[in-house]
């Protein structure tokens, strides 16, 4: 796409920060790694492999504060595998989305149960999302916390969050078109609101694909317009700082335009 290699930009950036920190980063790598593969990760892992969904796992792609998401090699296609820690401290807020939620009415409320649930959330909600045809990382296997989805590769790297592409007017324009169609598409056609959409959560490998859909909503949940509004409200944010002047207002039509659906649909 762009006229600069956004790789070029974003190994400017970590060279930056390697140089200052490269012994607490590698002090940091040893701590999650600790945190990540204690005794029952590695055997929910090694259940994976034994049900060959995965061969290998290879380098971390990211580490955040929920979940860690490795490359891995599988006996198809690389895959993404994402874990979600089950040593997580914001774990009330997860409930919070679960709970009201018609698809989770009953579930184990135990620490590991949440999670579980949590993890099978973002499975269901991609599955629904590939289903309709929406640009997400297929879903390919579930156990317990460890999600298996197809990697999103772009120029033979992970492909990056938009907030760091080096993109002009026109790609920003049609981006911003696409995610517009893909809001649309995920609450008429899955009755589902993202819920943290943001520069973040929206990869390109050279067109917009939706990431981190675990939050993500049915309709039937009571905060689901609150979401669609925020979420509508950080991504237009994003794409009027990148020059699309009317980003505010199409987002604010878009909104009510879905309202009105709902409407509708009562009488
Ligand atoms: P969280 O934000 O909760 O840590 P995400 O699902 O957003 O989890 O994943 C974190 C990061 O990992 C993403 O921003 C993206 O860079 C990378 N990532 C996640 N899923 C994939 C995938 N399927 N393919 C490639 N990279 C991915
Ligand atoms: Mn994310």
């Amino acid at each position: 796409m762009a006229k600069r290699d956004v790789y070029d930009i974003v190994d400017q950036k970590y060279d930056k920060k390697i140089k200052r920190e490269q012994l607490i980063v590698d002090a940091e790598r040893f701590k999650t790694y600790d945190e990540v593969f204690d005794q029952q990760n590695l055997d929910n892992i090694f259940r994976l492999m034994k049900r060959k969904k995965v061969k290998t796992l290879e380098c971390p792609i990211s580490t955040g504060k929920e979940a860690n998401v490795y490359l891995a090699r599988t006996f198809e296609e690389d895959a993404a595998v994402k874990i979600f820690r089950t040593s997580t401290s914001t774990f009330g807020a997860f409930l919070e989305y679960i709970e009201g939620d018609r698809r989770f009415q009953r579930i184990d409320r135990s620490h590991r149960g949440v999670i579980y649930t949590w993890a099978r959330k973002e499975f269901m909600n991609l599955e629904a999302m590939h289903e309709e045809g929406i640009r997400v990382p297929a879903p390919r296997s579930l156990f317990r916390n460890i999600l298996v989805m197809d990697y999103i590769e772009y120029g033979g790297k992970p492909a990056p969050q938009i907030r760091v592409l080096d993109a002009d007017k026109d790609e920003w324009v049609e981006m911003w078109g696409v995610v517009l169609d893909t809001v649309e598409k995920l609450f008429l056609e899955c009755e589902l609101v993202h819920a943290d959409l943001s520069e973040y959560n929206i990869l390109y490998d050279g067109a917009p694909v939706f990431i981190d859909v675990g939050q993500s909503l049915d309709l039937s949940h009571p905060r689901a317009l609150d979401m669609l509004d925020r979420d509508l409200g950080i991504i237009s944010t994003f794409f009027e700082k990148k020059g699309i002047k009317e980003a505010k207002n199409e987002a604010e039509s878009l909104k009510v335009e879905l309202l009105a659906t709902l409407e509708e649909d009562e009488e």
